[in-house]
């Protein structure tokens, strides 16, 4: 006889899975729905191109998954999963003089940022030395910090907007260049408050733990999830798509890594009316445009030093980089994008035939753009890698349509599941506290639409368990 379930999680993207495994891990009955064939949301590897390339369809670079909470208690050895660290985390090529690198060591990085090398030291070194106590702050709900006073130090430059901290902390081009390519991960106007916390965190975890990419492909990491939860006695059905909380098995509380507007479509009348008109003014971010490309060849940037990093950041100077995210915050299309790129295979080579090369890049467009942006974004490549397109031999469009009907919860392209200003950083999807729970107890939200937000950390789902558990304990009282 199969035991009643205690908790159904639809979704299996990193934050479903995450929170599956937390209540499994206690012992109670869990089993994932998923719309798509694979478990693993916006972090699977497919051969996109052409036989024998893997490419990562979303996620590919990993720093959170291997620091964040989640992650430090996963048991990743007895999976198989294995990261590996390229040499530098990332190359940021310029015009005409050589490229920055950021570097594993602070030492190492500020000796190539000229005049900027004391103030990148001295802002680099206080938050990694404490980068455990930071990203526990950052990677959760508004909450009283268990240690103020350095959240205080770290959080009054990270609430400034990336370009005016760029500008009073750097003197040097070269430093206002690698932390406008790192705050831009935030996806949103450099001008706007906080756009530095992204770059600083960013930074600070190059150099605590690196951005390592998964031996094998992103999608490892979710396999090795539902190992896991398997292996803690929970199910998994795949190729089954939720219109209604109808549709799921009876359970006694139900977990949604959704993004606000299917967790207002799919639950309806199971949520009051107030609460579901807040969900629908949630407000995304732009989409991203990304190419994915079976190459014959590594590479071959001008400054051959980028071919340590398996991230490097395509934009050129500080000035261009906000102009680009300036223009898309404004729906507009940057004529010269910042682009980010990925070239796994250096590091990997089980994701490609023997001598030749993977890579993936990706710009930012407006929400739900139909723009093709391949001849920008290749145009890019070219300027600092002359030479790259005739070593193109196949290539692979996913615009923001093509995303979201790859995994519903990239709506209109937005890969952070919501946009990341300062009203929906901690408090996302609503104001509504905790935010993972909803006014109906037996439904809370585990999906990236929820703080800490978009990235492969599981922290969405394993506060989104935490909140569960309470609900489940309270149940049991009642
Ligand atoms: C192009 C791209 C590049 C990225 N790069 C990185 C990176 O390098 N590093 C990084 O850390 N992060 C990266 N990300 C972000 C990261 O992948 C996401 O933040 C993360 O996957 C979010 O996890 P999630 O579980 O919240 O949602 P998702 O991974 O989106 O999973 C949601 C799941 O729910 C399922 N679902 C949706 N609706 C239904 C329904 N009605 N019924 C049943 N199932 C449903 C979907 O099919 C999906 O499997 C990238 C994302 C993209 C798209």
């Amino acid at each position: 006889m199969t035991r009643p379930l205690d908790a159904v999680v639809v979704g299996s993207g990193p934050n479903g899975l995450a929170a599956a495994i937390v209540l499994a891990e206690r012992g109670l009955a869990v089993h994932v729905v998923e719309a798509a064939d694979d478990v693993g949301g916006a972090c699977r590897s497919a051969e996109l191109t052409l036989p024998g390339f893997l490419h990562d369809v979303g996620a590919s670079v990993m720093p959170f998954a291997t620091s964040s909470r989640f992650f430090r208690e996963f048991p990743a050895d007895r999976y198989g999963l294995e990261v590996v660290h390229p040499a530098v985390p990332m190359a940021h090529p310029l015009d005409g003089e050589e490229a920055v690198l950021l570097e594993r060591s602070i030492t190492a990085t500020a000796a190539g940022l000229g005049g900027d090398a004391g103030t990148y030291r001295r802002l680099l070194s206080a938050a990694t030395r404490h980068e455990e106590e930071i990203l526990d702050q950052f990677l959760g709900p508004l909450r009283p910090p268990r240690h103020p006073l350095l959240v205080a130090a770290f959080g009054a430059p990270a609430l400034l907007p990336a370009s005016i901290l760029a500008r009073v902390a750097s003197r040097g081009g070269r430093g206002r260049a690698l932390f406008a390519g790192m705050a831009a991960h935030s996806i949103m106007s450099l001008k706007s408050t906080a756009s530095s916390s992204t770059g600083i965190v960013m930074a600070m975890v190059a150099h605590a733990v690196g951005w390592p990419i998964v031996r094998g492909g992103a999608g490892n990491v979710p396999r090795a999830l539902a190992a896991h939860l398997r292996a803690q006695g929970g199910t998994i059905e795949t190729g089954r798509r939720i219109a209604s909380l109808d549709d799921l098995p009876a359970a006694r509380i139900r977990l949604l890594d959704l993004v606000p507007r299917d967790i207002e479509r799919v639950c309806a009348d199971a949520l009051p009316p107030r609460y579901r008109r807040s969900l629908l003014r949630y407000r995304h971010g732009p989409g991203v445009f990304k190419l994915d490309w079976a190459l014959d060849g590594p590479i071959p940037w001008a400054d051959a030093r980028c071919a340590g990093a398996a991230t490097v950041h395509v934009g050129g100077a500080f000035e261009e980089i906000v102009a680009s995210e300036e223009d898309v915050a404004a729906g507009r299309h940057a004529p010269r994008p910042f682009v980010i790129l990925v070239q796994p295979s250096l590091f990997d080579d089980s994701r490609a035939p023997a001598g030749r090369h993977t890579a993936w890049a990706y710009c930012h467009v407006p929400n739900g753009s139909g723009r093709d942006m391949t001849e920008a974004i290749e145009a890019q490549v070219e300027r600092f890698a002359p030479g790259f397109r005739d070593i193109i031999a196949a290539r692979h469009v996913l615009d923001p349509a093509g995303l979201e009907a790859y995994d519903a919860n990239l709506v209109g392209g937005d890969i952070n599941a919501g946009m990341f200003s300062l009203g929906q950083l901690f408090t996302r999807p609503t104001a509504h506290m905790p935010p993972y729970t909803t006014p109906n107890p037996g439904i809370v939200i585990c999906s990236a639409a929820t703080p800490p937000g978009g990235a492969v950390h599981g922290m969405c789902g394993w506060w989104a368990a935490q909140a569960a558990l309470r609900a489940l304990d309270r149940q049991a009282v009642g």
